[in-house]
């Protein structure tokens, strides 16, 4: 159970805090204090300036790149980009990438990081193509395989895990089938990053989005990009950056530069390395943790009745995310009560993925989600049961 220090000036709540899909929190110490000693001693801007002040940040900068790249087994530390969050990482990716003409492959689970790039771009002439996940949020690697076999595919983009549903889907397969009809496999991480284990060298894809503030445990606004050494889009950002080519009026053609235009966001990305070196250490442990603690709040919710989870049966492999529909009280009101009674933060609505709703069948009525993540305990899973129980029975 987590206190929260401060609320806007209403009184503090012990709170419970189910949103890990949103957002982790609480962060390790680990991370508070490489933002905190990145606000104190590195002060200066770094790749630009020779003095110490201004070259410690460089080789903070460069230091974070380093294990978070370790981290998620990427080759070449150059090849792993910082950007501002998963949704300017993936836009980077699809506009940079895709031309009128191409034809795209997607999974109907998509979020709107992807989807709405997506219909911008279909509006400028590049054809989309979605396959439906079955009613768990599952995507199937042979029914992507046909629409690619179909016609000339410049690309698959497929989401890594579900954010409604919490549903694995099979990328390293639908990476074999991309590569085996010469289109790229673009990925969107989001959900799976610091929840799975993630191998980069071996995973397939030619591009990775993943936001730094869910699942890796950083701070908000910084996510990571990497893109496999032959997949260059155009970058869509341009400006100054850390490497010494100003005179030119291009941007740099090296990584990680030629994606980096513009002052980093350094405080992120010094907890974001942290937080890396943190889950070298304990993601496996975490990663059972959370399994255990997800099917222990599946396998209650069951229990008490009147409840369609969403997404694979309990025994099933999920990333830590399980949404929830009641028969007949709303999601919105679920979340306020928990939140307004219990001191419990979980998420209604969409969860800006109309396209998976949809998909599931609850685009009318929206769900509600709790995420899973680093610090909850069956303690917190059992009183945020407790509190659903209270709030069913009252309904009846
Ligand atoms: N894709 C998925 C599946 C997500 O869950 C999210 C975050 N809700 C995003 C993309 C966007 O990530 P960010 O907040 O880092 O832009």
């Amino acid at each position: 159970m987590t206190t929260a220090h401060t609320t806007h000036g209403a009184a503090a709540l012990p709170t419970v805090y189910l949103d890990h899909g949103a957002t982790s929190w609480p962060k390790p110490v680990e991370v508070v204090s490489a933002v905190h000693d990145a606000l104190t001693l590195y002060g200066g801007n770094p790749g630009r300036g020779a003095y110490r002040l201004a070259m410690a940040t460089t080789r903070l900068i460069h230091e974070s790149r380093r294990d978070i790249a370790s981290f998620l087994g990427v080759p070449d530390a150059r090849d792993l980009l910082f950007q501002p969050g998963c949704t300017e990482a993936l836009n980077l990716v699809l506009r940079g990438l895709l031309s009128p003409g191409d034809r795209v492959v997607a999974c109907s689970m998509e979020h709107n990081a992807v989807s709405r790039p997506l219909h911008a771009l279909a509006a400028l002439g590049v054809e989309v193509v979605i396959i439906d996940a079955d009613d768990t949020g599952t995507v199937d690697a042979d029914e992507v395989e046909q629409a690619v076999a179909a016609a000339a595919t410049r690309a698959i983009v497929c989401q890594q895990a579900s954010n409604l549903t919490g549903a694995i889907q099979p990328v390293a397969d639908l990476a074999d089938v991309a590569h085996a009809h010469g289109a790229l496999m673009l990925v969107d991480g989001a959900q799976a990053g610091g929840h799975l284990d993630i191998d980069l060298a071996t995973l397939g894809a030619d591009a990775w989005a993943c936001s730094g503030h869910k699942g890796l445990l950083g701070p908000q606004g910084v996510g990571v990009l990497y893109l496999a050494p032959a997949c260059n889009p155009e970058p869509l950002v341009l400006g100054g950056t850390g490497g010494g080519t100003s005179e030119s009026a291009d941007p740099p053609s090296v990584r990680p530069d030629r994606y980096e235009a513009g002052t980093p966001n350094t405080p992120g990305i010094a907890g974001l390395g942290a937080a890396a070196r943190y889950l070298s250490v304990h993601a496996a442990e975490h990663r059972v943790d959370e399994r255990q603690l997800t099917r222990r709040f599946h396998e209650g919710v069951i229990e008490i009745g009147g409840f369609r989870v969403l997404g694979p049966e309990p025994d099933r492999a999920r990333v830590p995310v399980l949404s929830v529909v009641h028969e007949s009280i709303d999601a919105d009101r679920l979340a306020f009560s928990l939140d307004r009674r219990f001191g419990v933060a979980a998420r209604a609505g969409l969860h800006c993925a109309p396209w998976a709703h949809r998909t599931v069948g609850t685009l009318e009525t929206g769900a509600l989600r709790f995420g899973i993540g680093y610090g909850n305990t069956a303690a917190d899973i059992d009183f945020a049961l407790g509190a659903l129980r209270t709030l069913a029975e009252e309904a009846l």
